[in-house]
């Protein structure tokens, strides 16, 4: 179908799950594409993408999927990355665009950056959205409604490349930001990847407790227990790859977080009931922010 307001003619995903399945539906809600292709990893996830009709074709190879393309979008784990841009290089047309849509910015752009021809643009980014679901079944169009995307391009990358990426995304209905990737990695390491981290390691515990504790543990799961539940049903693999693809980050954030936490033992054992509330009055703020942002 011709669409004459369509930002790009042919769409090419590489990998077809949670995050690009829902940019594949949003793109074609949004109007702002002609052809989209995908390609995934195994033949179930391929037969599953076509009986969902959510792209208007599904190749049998990466190459054979960017091929014409003027816009690429990377979806894959992480760790996948380096063998994703080695495999699509030589097919890439002059001129085309490769984006991704990973949680951790300086391992992506060191993966792929130098697999990629010149005269390809490459505009590294970051959705900021998403659910601890996975595949291409829990996608859905309105996931990057509101939410906020971060954009990490090199000072030397295309302007108008840049441009076309931004426009993409907020066709979809996002906020985008730029800023470098080192910086993001920061921030997402103390937003997403620490509070990650500190889930998996509570639940974590559960699963070393006598069985009586745990079956009551599950039984009655108040509020914040279940919320670190929720947390933690993330996607296993994903999250091995933020956190070895961003470690020197994570590091550094979680050594702050265990510092503050040893602190926060210390007003309990000496009863400071006081700066207790001031922490937590501190910390109520923190949730208006993020109320006044939208982004609740
Ligand atoms: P997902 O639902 O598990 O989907 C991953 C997709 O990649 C699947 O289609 C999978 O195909 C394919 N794949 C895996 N290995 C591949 C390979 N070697 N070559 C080609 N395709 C491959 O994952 P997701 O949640 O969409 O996450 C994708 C990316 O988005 C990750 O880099 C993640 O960091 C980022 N991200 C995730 C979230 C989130 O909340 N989930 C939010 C923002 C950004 P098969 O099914 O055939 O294996």
């Amino acid at each position: 179908m011709t669409r004459p307001d369509a930002l790009f003619s042919r769409v090419a995903y590489i990998g077809c799950g949670l995050i690009n399945g829902s940019l594949a539906r949003a793109m074609t809600a949004a109007g702002a594409v002609e052809h989209q292709v995908a390609f995934a990893r195994t033949q179930a996830t391929r037969d599953r993408v076509r009986e969902l009709g959510i792209v208007d074709s599904v190749a049998d190879a990466p190459a054979a999927a960017v091929r014409g393309a003027d816009l690429v979008v990377i979806g894959t784990p992480v760790s996948a990355y380096g063998d994703v841009a080695a495999a699509i290089a030589p097919a890439l047309q002059p001129g085309a665009i490769v984006t991704d849509v990973g949680s951790v910015k300086t391992a992506v752009i060191r993966a792929v950056a130098p697999h990629l021809p010149a005269g390809v643009h490459f505009v590294p980014g970051h959705p900021i959205a998403g659910t601890e679901q996975s595949g291409p079944d829990a996608g859905f169009a309105d996931l990057f409604q509101s939410r906020w995307c971060v954009l990490t391009p090199s000072p030397a990358t295309d302007a108008a490349a840049v441009a076309m990426v931004r426009r993409m995304w907020e066709a979809v209905g996002m906020h985008v930001d730029e800023m470098d990737a080192e910086h993001h990695d920061r921030v997402l390491a103390i937003t997403s990847h620490v509070p990650h981290l500190i889930a998996f390691s509570i639940v974590g515990t559960v699963t070393l407790l006598e069985e009586h504790l745990q079956t009551e543990v599950m039984k009655y799961a108040a509020g914040g227990f279940r919320d670190f539940t929720r947390i933690a049903a993330s996607d296993p693999q994903m999250w091995r790859d933020i956190f070895l693809g961003n470690k020197d980050a994570v590091l550094e954030m979680v050594a702050r977080a265990t510092e503050d936490l040893a602190g926060l033992q210390r007003l309990i054992r000496h009863e400071d009931g006081d700066a207790l509330i001031k922490l937590i009055t501190r910390t109520r703020e923190v949730r208006q922010g993020v109320i006044a942002f939208e982004q609740d």
